[in-house]
């Protein structure tokens, strides 16, 4: 060893690409990693990319036992998590987010090159990901024209999963859904679960719930032992950057996933700050909510004023989702202005729509101004053409 040559960067860095190209599984060399927000725009002054809260949470911590591993699911949190939800703790696992209870629930449920799930488009990225990295297959069940669950076409995957001739294990439904923003039917969600009663897990992602909460589908867990729902505090409790969620079902289900999760998933400093915010700053959130529903009552008044909006849709989320004459132009000026909004034009039937997040009253302010720009730059290049004409 003591003889050989240091290699040059560069010889080091072709050597690793090479030696990585050799052994990488084939399917991860040609796979796309999920495009969040954070990846796709990094600058800009105001984010209203992300389905974040506007403002920041004033929570302070005791950081004196990080000598310390945390407990595997910390007391505190479940105990906190359980009041809040109105669910037993045995029914709870705390997780890395709700990204980590969707990649925890395939990598448990699903078997490389053999099972699949389902999703129904449009709809959130993460679940086909988090499947594709795993090997799983991916269903795909578009929404129907009201944006509904396609209930017909989810029934035959249903009968041919009860005759073995397929192996569906997980079917995810959003709802709120991600980008559209409204609810899925109550009543199509309990026809998918007894539909898949003895065969797959239907998982409601209610990210979103909070701002719905009366639309959740929480109460069903006592009667559906396939059913799971995932929740986080990303979003209605403005802590994206703590990364905490949790899935909620039957315990052995929960027991499962417990084998299969990092023996550490939540830090001492993350347990102590969710318990804070569901605990004492519960009635914080609460307020946010209310704050949200307002601003983007406003916000709906002045997208349906604008000359270039073909379509609002309908919102029970921190979000609204928008058609556009052409999304390109409208986003690319609103970027250059530092202000971020998200595409989702490359999403299924999401042709030329934008969804902009709900953010605080000045971030909406710093939006409308954009827009107003946008409308009279329109009308100068307009006005510019007919000269030319
Ligand atoms: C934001 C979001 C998530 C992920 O939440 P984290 O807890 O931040 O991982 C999951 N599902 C949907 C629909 C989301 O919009």
């Amino acid at each position: 060893m003591s003889d050989l040559q240091i290699p040059t960067a560069v010889d080091l860095n072709n050597a690793a690409n090479t030696l990585v190209n050799n052994i990488v599984r084939d399917d991860v060399l040609n796979m796309v990693p999920y495009q969040s927000a954070r990846r796709e725009q990094t600058q800009g002054n105001c984010w209203l990319n992300a389905n974040e809260a506007g403002g920041n949470n004033a929570l302070t911590i005791r950081l004196s036992n990080l000598n310390r591993y945390p407990d595997f699911q910390p007391n505190e949190l479940i105990d906190a998590y359980s009041k809040y939800a109105k669910v037993d703790n045995n029914n709870i696992l705390a997780t890395r987010g709700a990204d980590e209870g969707i990649e925890v629930l395939i990598r448990t449920f699903c078997r490389s090159n053999q099972d699949s799930i389902i999703i129904c488009p449009p709809t959130y990225g993460m679940y086909a990901i988090s499947a594709k990295t795993h090997g799983i297959n991916v269903n795909t069940v578009a929404l129907n024209d009201n944006l509904q669950l396609d209930v017909e076409r989810l029934t035959d995957f249903a009968i041919g999963n009860n005759q073995q001739h397929s192996s569906v294990k997980l079917v995810f439904i959003c709802s709120p859904n991600n980008p559209t923003g409204d609810v899925i039917e109550r009543d199509d969600i309990i026809h998918v679960i007894e539909m898949f009663s003895s065969s797959a897990l239907v998982v409601v992602d209610e990210a979103y719930i909070e701002f719905c909460p009366q639309l959740s589908v929480v109460n069903l867990l006592s009667r559906y032992p396939n059913l799971v729902i995932l929740r986080t505090l990303s979003k209605a409790f403005a802590l994206a950057g703590l990364r905490c969620g949790f899935t909620l079902a039957n315990k052995a289900i929960i027991n499962m996933m417990a084998k299969i999760i990092a023996p550490y998933p939540i830090s001492n400093p993350v347990s102590a700050i969710a318990s804070n915010a569901l605990n004492e700053q519960l009635p914080v959130m609460l307020q946010r909510v209310e704050q949200v529903v307002s601003l983007r009552n406003e916000m709906t008044t002045f997208l349906d004023q604008q000359p270039w909006l073909i379509q609002r849709f309908e919102s029970n989320t921190n979000y609204l989702l928008f058609k556009v004459e052409n999304a390109t132009s409208l986003f690319t000026f609103l970027s250059q202005q530092g202000v971020l909004i998200r595409n989702q034009s490359s999403q299924l039937n999401l042709n030329d729509c934008l969804r902009v997040s709900i953010g605080d009253a000045n971030e909406l302010q710093q939006f409308k101004d954009a827009i107003e720009q946008f409308n009279q730059q329109s009308q100068l290049n307009q006005n510019n053409q007919q000269v030319g004409n």
